[in-house]
């Protein structure tokens, strides 16, 4: 019998429910409306006629609307609005500045714009029922919420005072505006350039390519919940175009960035070059890539490793940064772990995410499939298939959630990112669990999740000592993926990142430039 892989469709999600009726009309609206998304700045909507498409992953014939790009004219427009916005918005009392985004997150949570920026996200990502709503809903109202709630945390955080002389923090925004770099793969982390507006600073947002509908939408939905002009502006389009004018100004504060390791690695580089020109030393916070592992120990527990390796592998196509990709799985399980892997795999619904069955949709563009379809032609060549293996974009950019097998440890497969739902494994003796500590610590140059199996507890403080700085989310019998805001604070050192874990007060302590006051009478 095969044991339950997990959630396709969120919970009361059965046929003929109002969740899934409604669901399934705001798709419609969004397609029957189709869409045009303008740069937002200043409150205004600049729409520059340099268009790109708005695609659907699993249906690439398929357009949902354009997006006007933004060149050097507009992100310059928007550096002004948000630097112009800063000399108020700073200034107003929190309650003023978190009742907008608190307002958004009721109205995500229990309205209608539940449904339309979930549909967004399944059309656009092309994430299934449950994985958009995790994301555009879920996760994005507990960070709007923990952001208000660290803030005041924050706040909280006083120096000592004595008689007649009273000592006071006072937590500044940042002098100058904030540049939010947003990937493609959450529509929650829009949170990045939520997050320091919440505290006072006004952000100039570039959102991914891939994901300017979702970016729109939540814009929109922000407006909406009486978010005032200029506080967050945003410019689609080209990166290096936008990031070349935001990274050379010389009131750039900070970046908050989530992308790949080679463009926040280009930020740091400009930035750098650039020092002597700021009129402050940005803060510079950035979340980037992984290889993520799953560990088992002889004395792992099979089904719950299974059921680990095929969600954190296949969820969202691996396209999640914390996706587990490299699997350490010794010789005396690999034959019955690998006979599992096969039947759960094979049991993985591909196809049109919007379809509640569905477990695994398209990858995000025509470019990462094109890499992800050349990987495993090499994959097939070299012998490495264990199941899956093919790719297909008749329709959709499709890939096969695929096992894959190597002899070498340092095989490109085990220690490059692909960012795809492919999952290889390295079989180790039994004997070898020392030898393979360190072979999991050494083998990348990332740190971002990893998880251990093991019911022997003194396997798992082994493996807790010996990956000490191998994983910012170490996780113990469960997958690497998936973290909660609030209980698994989120992010990795090394090439991974900054390791400011979003949702918390660490995160939110870069955005902000305290001044200390101290008064005598
Ligand atoms: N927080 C997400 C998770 O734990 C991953 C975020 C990302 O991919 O950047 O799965």
């Amino acid at each position: 019998a095969l044991f339950p892989i997990g959630p396709t469709a969120p919970r009361g999600y059965a046929a003929g429910s109002p969740e899934r009726t409604s669901t399934a009309k705001a798709l419609d609206d969004i397609r029957a409306a189709g869409c045009d998304v303008p740069n937002l700045i200043g409150g205004g909507v600049v729409r520059t006629g340099r268009l790109m498409p708005v695609v659907t992953p699993h249906e690439h014939a398929y357009r949902l609307g354009q997006v006007h790009r933004a060149g050097q004219e507009e992100t310059i427009r928007a550096i002004e609005a948000a630097t112009a916005a800063s000399a108020w918005w700073g200034r107003l009392p929190w309650e003023d500045r978190a009742a907008p985004f608190l307002r958004a997150a009721d109205m995500l949570e229990h309205g209608p714009w539940r449904d339309r920026l979930n549909a967004a996200t399944m059309l656009e990502l092309s994430k299934t029922t449950y994985q958009a709503d995790i994301d555009a809903a879920c996760e994005t109202v507990d960070f709007i919420r923990a952001n208000v709630k660290n803030m005041l945390d924050m706040y909280d955080v006083q120096p000592g005072s004595l008689p007649g002389m009273w000592n006071q923090a006072e937590y500044r925004p940042l002098e100058g505006f904030v540049f939010a770099v947003t990937p493609f793969n959450f529509t929650c982390m829009n949170n990045l350039a939520f997050a320091p507006a919440v505290l006072g600073n006004t952000v100039v947002w570039k959102p991914a390519e891939s994901a300017s509908l979702v970016a729109h939408m939540s814009m929109e939905l922000l407006r909406e919940a009486g978010l005032p002009d200029g506080v967050i502006n945003v410019v689609y389009g080209d990166g290096p175009e936008i990031g070349a004018v935001a990274l050379g100004h010389r009131d750039l504060a900070a970046v908050h960035f989530t992308g790949s390791t080679a463009t926040f690695q280009h930020i740091w580089h400009t930035v750098g070059a650039n020092v002597a020109s700021y009129r402050n030393y940005p803060r510079l916070i950035g979340e980037t890539g992984g290889k993520d592992f799953i560990l088992a120990h002889p004395s792992a527990d099979l089904d719950a490793l299974a059921v680990a390796c095929v969600r954190g592998a296949y969820e969202y196509q691996g396209q999640k940064c914390s996706a587990a990709s490299r699997l350490y799985a010794p010789r005396s399980l690999w034959p019955a772990l690998k006979e599992r892997l096969i039947a759960l795999t094979e049991s993985v619904v591909v196809g049109d995410p919007t379809d509640p069955e569905t477990f695994v949709g398209a990858v995000i563009n025509a470019r990462q499939h094109a890499k992800h379809a050349e990987a495993l032609a090499r994959a097939r060549a070299e012998k490495l298939v264990v199941v899956g293996g093919r790719t297909d974009d008749s329709l959709g950019w499709f890939v096969d959630p695929t096992v894959l097998e190597v002899d070498d440890p340092t095989s490109p497969f085990m220690t490059q990112e692909l960012f795809a739902p492919v999952l290889t494994t390295y079989v180790y003796d039994d004997s070898a669990w020392a030898q393979v500590l360190r072979l999991v610590d050494e083998s990348t140059s990332y740190g971002l999740t990893g998880a251990v199996f093991a019911a022997d507890p003194a396997a798992v403080m082994q493996a807790e000592h010996a990956l000490r700085y191998t994983a910012g989310n170490f996780y113990v019998n469960d997958k690497p993926t998936g973290s909660v805001v609030g209980q698994q604070p989120f992010g990795g050192a090394r090439a991974s990142g900054t390791n400011d874990k979003a949702g918390t007060v660490w995160n939110l302590i870069r955005f902000s430039s305290p001044r200390s006051i101290k008064r005598n009478h």
